[in-house]
């Protein structure tokens, strides 16, 4: 894309009314714009970011055997006064409709993924399955300062798993466990993630979630760095040596939760009289477990935990683009350059405005793309370019010929 057509830019200015440094700098860079605390439009180079987070948690849902629906952002009152969070949950979002009734802006989808399955479990031969979406959630929260982080409108992957028993659910829960390490590799959070246990509710000891470690993190987490996993502080009292090694020396760190797992038991399905007939003809509950993932949490937490002091460092996986290509008058080599590229299929932001060189230096280590080319005069009387890759200091000259061998 050339960055003369992108019809947003960077701006100059902090943005006065946000604090956290993830909502600061993807404003500034163009990413997001701000409607209202926790509410946030997502512009084009936000929107190329947040497809791919989306497009690799969809590649893992689909390894685990989910199937994907899409479930609408808001239901009934009457689904949610069946398992009384009507009243009980206090982030949820009450509308009313032109029908005089009331629905609540869905903050999750228990609510509605249980009566939906509820129309095709009839035996245990439909299970198990698992269906997951990529869709907005709406949360009343009451600290809506942290950006992309909390968000009162946000982007969340919800899987839902129905089987026949316990012991199934375990399994699955273990593949989903490592279907969401596979993710927050992929998306680059994998060395700073942690699984972390965390109270279970009635129906298993622990919850899991996946906690990034960074300094605005609002949780705190007590890590086993023999296993790699960490302790939630909200259970530390009960738990307080790792819960894998014995380990007692845990190392206290910030960290953001960026996905949870959870096994529901029948909390859901008891409510809804979601059951099944066993082999032998007995009608039992489902058992159920969910799995959530903050898309624009992660993209948020990325922020936080990937930038320096010029801005985004972006994991070559979820960049917006994988070259900043930057012409210092010389467009017509560099114009040449950029086709070849886009031919290879390499995704280029090409910036072909007449600005001075260190305005373009600046955008482009505030976006944060992997790679950047220079062609300038200086450049091209060495018939070559110039070429810095994005988290590392020095720049590289690389002959024209030979730049696809470097940025494919
Ligand atoms: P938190 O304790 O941070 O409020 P939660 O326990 O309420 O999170 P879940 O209900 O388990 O979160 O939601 C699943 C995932 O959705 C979380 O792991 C997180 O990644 C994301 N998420 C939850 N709330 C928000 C929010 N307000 N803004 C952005 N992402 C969110
Ligand atoms: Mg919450």
């Amino acid at each position: 894309m050339k960055q003369s057509h992108l019809f947003t830019r960077t701006l100059k200015e902090l943005p006065k009314d946000e604090t956290s440094y993830n909502a600061q700098t993807l404003l500034r860079a163009g990413f997001i714009d701000k409607v209202a605390a926790g509410v946030y439009s997502f512009l084009p180079l936000g929107c190329l970011v947040m497809d791919k987070i989306r497009q690799i948690i969809k590649e893992e849902m689909l390894s685990v055997g989910g199937q994907e629906v899409s479930m609408p952002a808001f239901a009934p009152k009457e689904n949610w006064e069946a398992t009384g969070r009507w009243d009980d949950l206090d982030v949820l979002f009450k509308i009313s409709a032109s029908d005089k009734k009331e629905y609540a802006l869905n903050p999750t989808h228990e609510e509605v993924v249980t009566p939906l399955a509820k129309k095709f479990i009839y035996s245990y031969r439909e299970l198990p399955f698992s269906v997951f979406q990529i869709q907005t959630k709406f949360r009343n929260e009451k600290r809506a300062k942290a950006g992309l982080l909390r968000g009162r409108e946000f982007l969340m992957k919800d899987l839902y798993s129905f089987h026949a028993d316990q012991a199934d659910l375990d399994k699955y829960y273990e593949e989903v466990s490592a279907a969401y390490e596979r993710i927050f590799n992929r998306v680059g959070l994998g060395d700073k993630t942690y699984l972390t246990f965390a109270s279970g509710g009635t129906f298993a000891k622990y919850s899991h979630e996946f906690q990034t470690v960074t300094e605005f993190g609002e949780d705190l987490i007590y890590i086993c760095d023999k296993c790699r996993l960490a302790v939630n502080k909200e259970i530390i009292d009960d738990q307080s040596t790792c819960p894998k090694c014995g380990n007692k020396d845990l190392r206290e760190d910030k960290a953001v939760e960026v996905g949870n797992i959870f096994k529901l038991g029948t909390k859901y399905s008891a409510p809804f009289d979601l059951r099944y007939s066993t082999q032998a003809g007995k009608k039992e509950l489902v058992v159920m477990g969910c799995y959530g993932i903050g898309l624009s949490r992660i993209m948020g937490t990325v922020v936080e935990a990937c930038h320096d002091d010029k801005g985004i460092v972006w994991p070559e996986s979820i960049a917006p683009f994988k070259v900043h290509l930057i012409s210092l008058k010389e467009d017509e080599v560099a114009e040449k350059i950029y086709n070849e590229l886009i031919a290879k299929g390499i995704e280029v932001l090409y910036d072909d405005r007449d600005l001075a060189a260190g305005e373009k230096f600046a955008d482009a280590d505030l976006i944060g793309c992997p790679y950047r080319i220079l062609v300038s005069k200086k450049t091209l009387a060495l018939e070559s370019l110039e070429l810095k890759k994005r988290s590392a200091e020095e720049a590289q000259i690389v002959k024209i010929k030979d730049i696809l061998s470097y940025v494919q």
